[in-house]
């Protein structure tokens, strides 16, 4: 039951082959037999077990009476990262360790209206801080192809908990490649969307002008149906755009001839591993059989997306984190002797190393003196990479690279040199500091581990992503390819 996609699932409950109890019941028990203990993956860190057995006899009841939508009994999780009414949510750290919000986020509520089953809230990097879920306050998370390695980050527990089949599909969000990365080292299909496709209300900021939410999930098709529920234009998001949701499953098939693939070279530079060069030529191949031509482009800012973003994503955190001070909310010390140990000893205790890190980098960035050598200059280089990709879409329909340098590393290679770690994200960013949509495909395995091929798309155009996606894997089985002993 549990190698069964969200389409299978969403039509076996239509037809009555299960119900959403029994298949429920079925992840729970997964969950239970694989994520704790020495050897468990760690992919969650609230198991909803009880609320999800009610959700699921609310949906078979709604499903009885003859208004069951196309997820209504359909179990999935959330990131740690979204606010779930009456839920522990603690973005992977300390300081939100007792934070149960009085709200639900709008992608939570999306879900929810549908009639979806949550099975609880994935690990992640603390504050979607990091590349490899090695900064969680809750542990690091085990990539299920091979447990000594990271699953990626910092939607890792997501990747994890879908690859291992112990939930079908579930919720990620996407600053600096924390869909894409994960999503790539684990051997799913993950997309970012437009910024503005899905609201980020209720989805605690890391960095606002970054920050996007979007589907983890084993196929394009599933991606879609997940898109279809997570996307809305939300009044209460200013950031959130007033732009009709298509039904991104009803161009799935549609024809790919015609269509122009760019390669830029800053993605295939000489340094790039021969054998990662050779699966994503080959992934591409594919595409040029099914109609696509390719062409070769230059965006030529692309190294500098790593320092532009490392400025950028730090001076916005530092903002949005001043609010995690132990007075309103979250962790608070023991007996504070006046208001400013109270913070000092807060903050101090509930954030761990990477965020304090950042918090100072961005504070630093954004103080006087240093703003316009620092941070106005990122916010050039943003605008240079934007306008990179404005004029590569001119001629082409998608561009498309690696995710990652490699594929997963060993845990604890990396922890130590932060500069290493953000190395990872080299061609992951600078979608974001576009704005733009982008995807991460399996496209095959080195050493056994998967890997994935990055696609790119002009802004609003997730639905001819998701199309070429799944024109590709009714010609591949990548996708189809599971860990061992799952
Ligand atoms: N690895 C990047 C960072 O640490 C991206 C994380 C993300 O997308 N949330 O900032």
């Amino acid at each position: 039951m549990h190698n069964l996609t969200l389409a299978q699932i969403s039509k076996g409950l239509e037809a009555g082959d299960f119900t959403s109890v029994e298949i429920t019941q079925h992840f729970l028990d997964r969950i239970n037999q694989f994520d704790k203990g020495e050897n468990g993956l760690n992919s969650f860190i609230t198991i909803s077990e009880k609320q999800a057995l009610i959700d699921a006899q609310a949906a078979d009841e709604r499903r009885a009476a003859g208004n069951a939508t196309q997820w209504t009994g359909v179990p999935f999780a959330h990131k740690d990262i979204f606010c779930t009414d009456g839920t522990l949510t603690t973005c992977g750290s300390k300081m939100l360790s007792n934070f149960v919000p009085p709200y639900d986020a709008t992608v939570v509520e999306n879900m929810k209206r549908e009639g979806a089953v949550c099975l609880g809230k994935t690990n992640m990097d603390e504050f979607a801080m990091g590349s490899s879920n090695e900064s969680s306050f809750y542990g690091a998370v085990k990539n299920p192809w091979n447990n000594e390695t990271i699953p990626g980050g910092s939607s890792g527990g997501s990747a994890a908990a879908v690859a291992a089949r112990l939930v079908p599909a579930a919720t990620g969000t996407d600053t600096g490649g924390s869909i894409r990365q994960p999503s790539a080292l684990c051997g799913l299909t993950g997309l970012k969307p437009t910024y503005g496709r899905c609201s980020r209300w209720g989805m605690i900021a890391y960095a606002s002008s970054l920050d996007q939410a979007g589907p983890m999930a084993r196929t394009a098709e599933d991606a879609a149906m997940m898109l279809n529920v997570m996307a809305s234009f939300d009044e209460k998001d200013s950031t959130s755009i007033n732009q009709d949701v298509p039904d991104y499953t009803a161009t799935l098939n549609d024809d790919l001839a015609g269509k122009v693939i760019g390669l830029p070279k800053e993605f295939f530079p000489d340094s790039l591993d021969g054998e990662m060069k050779q699966t994503m030529k080959a992934a591409i191949a594919e595409f040029e059989k099914l109609g696509c031509t390719v062409k070769e482009i230059s965006l030529p800012s692309t190294d500098l997306a790593i320092p532009a973003y490392y400025v950028v994503a730090p001076a916005e955190c530092s903002a949005n984190l001043s609010r995690m001070d132990g007075v309103r909310f979250g962790h608070r010390c023991e007996d504070p002797k006046d208001v400013e140990d109270l913070y000092k000893r807060s903050r101090g205790e509930g954030f761990g190393d990477e965020v304090k890190r950042r918090i100072m980098i961005g504070t630093y960035a954004l103080s006087t003196g240093f703003y316009d050598a620092y941070y106005v200059k990122a916010q050039k280089i943003r605008r240079l990479i934007k306008n990179d990709f404005v004029k590569a879409f001119e001629e082409v329909d998608f561009i498309m690279g690696p995710v990652t340098p490699s594929p997963a590393f060993k845990i604890g290679e990396k922890s130590g040199d932060p500069v290493e770690m953000y190395m990872e994200d080299k061609f992951t960013l600078s979608c974001n500091l576009a704005g733009l949509p982008g995807m991460s495909i399996p496209a095959g395995q080195i050493n056994g581990l998967p890997v994935g091929l990055q696609i790119m798309g002009n802004y609003w155009n997730e639905a001819s992503m998701l199309n070429a996606a799944h024109k590709f894997q009714q010609v591949t089985d990548f996708h189809q390819q599971a860990p061992a002993n799952i």
